[in-house]
């Protein structure tokens, strides 16, 4: 991979798994030298380190164990990330949790924890990096939305509404940005393949008494034309290519890797 990104420190929230994970070996692998943060098994933890450290040349990754639903939480982790990069020239929000449930049975305590992780958690570590890239001259800042950012599913009222609401707060943050050199997006995936999402298949199995590889194509997958998932490189790939060079004039847009989910 071309090093477009040597001299730059990136902060990956969410980034022990997934889509997160996928970004960070990108942004290491493109020259970058980035911090992981998220939950998971000390194991899959320190593997995770291993292989982003090893892309940036190091032992281990630096890692943020900060709990980003809370305020507090999301704070550390931007202190951490200054302590140990120097800087945070890039930011991605990305750690989410998922729940579905109809609205009248939808869990309070789920609620909260849904609209505090996927939608506060952007706010609060926007809030406590962009200081720095207002001083550094330069920044670039990732919302991972969702399709579901742009439009609904029934019974995904928590995250629907999270997701919306990043949506509304990048653009926000794209126009106070705009006379400078600092950039906010967004990037809409549609289903990736992640442990997110695949934990979605088993309880629809279940629920319409088909198969898993059914349950996948018709059901998960229903409104995704390509009937495919979206891989975790391909978000990585967009990612990289809106801190890259010549990214300066992307900002306040919600980007797309859907399948073609909301062409439909
Ligand atoms: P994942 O479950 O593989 O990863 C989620 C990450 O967030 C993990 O690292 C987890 O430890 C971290 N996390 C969860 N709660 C946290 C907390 N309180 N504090 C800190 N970290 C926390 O999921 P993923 O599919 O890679 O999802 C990543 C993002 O992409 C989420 O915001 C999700 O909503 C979004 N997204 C995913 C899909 C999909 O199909 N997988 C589609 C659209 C959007």
């Amino acid at each position: 991979m071309e090093r477009v990104l040597e001299g730059r420190t990136a902060l990956v929230t969410g980034s022990t798994s997934g889509i997160g994970l996928g970004i960070a070996m990108f942004y290491a692998k493109a020259g970058a030298r980035v911090m992981l943060n998220g939950f998971g098994k000390p194991e899959d933890i320190a593997k995770a380190r291993a292989e982003v450290g090893a892309a940036m040349g190091v032992a281990e990754a630096p890692y943020s164990a900060a709990d980003l639903s809370k305020a507090e939480g999301c704070r550390q982790m931007v202190a951490e990330a200054l302590a140990a990069l120097g800087s945070v020239d890039i930011l991605v929000n990305n750690a989410g949790i998922q729940f579905v449930a109809p609205i009248d049975e939808f869990p309070e305590d789920k609620w909260d924890l849904i609209i505090a992780i996927n939608m506060s958690s952007n706010y609060h570590a926007i809030k406590a990096a962009l200081p720095g890239m207002k001083a550094k001259g330069w920044g670039r800042i990732i919302n991972i939305a969702s399709a579901h950012g742009l439009i609904a599913s029934p019974y995904k009222s928590a995250y629907v509404t999270a997701k919306h609401g990043v949506v509304g707060l990048t653009k926000t943050v794209a126009l106070e940005v705009a006379r400078t050199n600092i950039t906010c997006n967004a990037i809409c995936p549609g289903f990736v393949r992640t442990p997110l999402a695949e934990a979605q298949i088993p309880p629809l199995a279940a629920k319409f008494g088909v198969s898993e590889e059914v349950a996948l194509t018709d059901h998960l997958l229903e409104h995704q034309p390509s009937k495919k998932w979206v891989e975790v490189d391909d978000v990585a790939q967009m990612a990289l290519w809106l801190v890259g060079p010549n990214s300066g004039g992307m900002n306040g847009s919600a980007y797309s890797v859907d399948g073609g989910w909301t062409a439909a």
